[in-house]
């Protein structure tokens, strides 16, 4: 069986496996992010260090963005505007690729994510459905038709306008846009709006039932958008478990029935789930994308 390398490049930490599937991971690591020469030379070393007991035909490479997905760009491979110091303008597909003289399979941390949830998740066989993770930000990946959605960039639905709530007074803390989905709902807007670690607001505080409802709306632009036969959602401010169902019940209230489609309407438990593959799902997702080549 081919084995491939799969490197998720995190805010935090980069996580680097090879393997060809989740009950197939022969060689794991995780370190931290730092300066992109030492992170990203840790990461070749890491592959290099394995070749003599495992040959690997192609790497895929899941990022954090904005990134650079265009294929005739200059800039193919690089990250590109991201606040995180040091990291602007890096281009990491290619440092890759030249180093370990492997083809290299490149996405977004969330667009691979989801062909993970695609290859062997919760959404096995759907060829048309979105990936969302609410933590210290908010993002979404999207297969549309097998393939992950690109286009001008890569699509940003974190940064999707939402309704704000009257009685919400807080301003939103996203840096480009204030009050953006991510800026209401991300979890360092839970933390500042009501002065508490989300951990420690217990789940009958007010704080769900608004987060639920803010999420809501974003899974309902989606559902109107893209159309998706079915929403993953994960992420850190996930794991509250009370959350999932006051989601799913805003969703249903939102659509207000126009969308009358049987998956969604009729078995909402299955419509927004969350994902099958945990914290592997970001390196996963990377080998996914290097199994694509
Ligand atoms: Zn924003």
């Amino acid at each position: 069986m081919s084995l491939f390398g799969g490197i998720e490049c995190g805010g935090t930490s980069f996580v680097c496996a090879i393997g060809s599937g989740p009950t197939d991971i022969v060689s794991e690591t995780r370190f931290a992010t730092t300066t992109p020469t030492e992170t990203l030379a840790t990461a070749v070393d890491f592959f290099r260090s394995k070749g003599s007991s495992h040959t690997i035909s192609a790497v895929g490479i899941a990022s954090f963005g904005p990134v650079d997905l265009d294929r005739s760009s200059a800039t193919y491979g690089y990250i590109t505007t991201t606040p995180k110091p040091g990291w602007d303008g890096v281009d990491v597909a290619g440092y890759v690729s030249r180093e370990l003289a492997l083809p290299v399979g490149w996405d977004t941390d969330v667009n691979a994510t989801a062909l993970a949830e695609h290859r062997w998740g919760h959404a096995v066989g759907l060829d048309t459905f979105v990936y969302i993770t609410v933590g210290t930000g908010i993002g979404g990946g999207a297969l549309l038709e097998g393939r992950p959605m690109h286009g001008l960039v890569h699509p940003e639905m974190g940064h999707m306008r939402v309704p704000r709530d009257p009685n919400d007074g807080y301003p939103g803390c996203c840096p480009y846009h204030g009050d953006c989905l991510e800026g209401l709902a991300c979890g360092p807007a839970i933390r500042q709006r009501w002065d508490t670690l989300p951990e420690e607001l217990p789940d009958d505080h007010p704080a769900w039932e608004l987060e639920a409802r803010y999420l809501a709306a974003g899974l309902a632009n989606i559902v109107f958008t893209l159309s998706p036969r079915r929403i993953v959602i994960g992420g850190g401010v996930m794991r509250r478990s009370v959350l999932l169902p006051l989601v799913r019940q805003g969703l249903l209230a939102q659509l207000a029935n126009y969308v009358q489609a049987s998956a969604l309407v009729d078995d909402i438990e299955s419509y927004v789930v969350q994902p099958a593959l945990g914290d592997r799902a970001g390196v996963l997702g990377a080998i996914a994308l290097a199994e694509r080549l």
